[in-house]
């Protein structure tokens, strides 16, 4: 068992999560968390397909598929490390639903609640919920090659 780390997760990946959850309201919004281990990198939108989306959240599989496919071509070192979904009105915690179909142990569950206003994260584990704490990156300065 590895220990608890903090996630490094930029400021950018809280806005467009924020901005998601916003969208998406009253329903849940989710979307995977992209990047190496504890560090995220970037947060992809994704369709929630639960056929009861406003207590709930199921990511499309097919989005699931597309969304490996070009990490792989496009990020070969990065992965999907965790999953990000709100809670309109509800606490930036786990359901009891979010804990019994948790099945990746090692990712980040990115929880934002009561309409964006708190951005949790946990890891799930053995049916068993433990807070992360966040370190929130500043934006870095994009590196251009011309
Ligand atoms: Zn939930």
């Amino acid at each position: 068992m590895t220990a608890r780390r903090v996630a490094s997760i930029p400021h950018a990946v809280k806005r467009a999560v924020v901005a998601h959850a916003r969208r998406e309201a009253p329903k849940e919004c989710c979307g995977f968390l992209i990047g190496t281990g504890a560090r995220v990198d970037l947060a992809v939108p994704m369709s929630n397909v639960d056929p009861r989306p406003h207590t709930g959240f199921q990511i499309d599989p097919s989005e699931h598929i597309a969304v490996r496919r070009v990490i792989r071509q496009v990020l070969p070192n990065a992965g999907i490390v965790g999953v990000y979904h709100s809670h309109p009105s509800g606490p930036a915690a786990p359901s009891p639903r979010d804990i019994a179909e948790a099945h990746y142990p090692d990712w980040i569950f990115l929880i934002c609640g009561r309409a964006g206003r708190v951005v949790r994260a946990y890891r799930i584990r053995r049916g068993m919920a433990t807070p992360v704490a966040i370190r929130w990156r500043p934006a870095e300065r994009p590196r251009r090659k011309r």
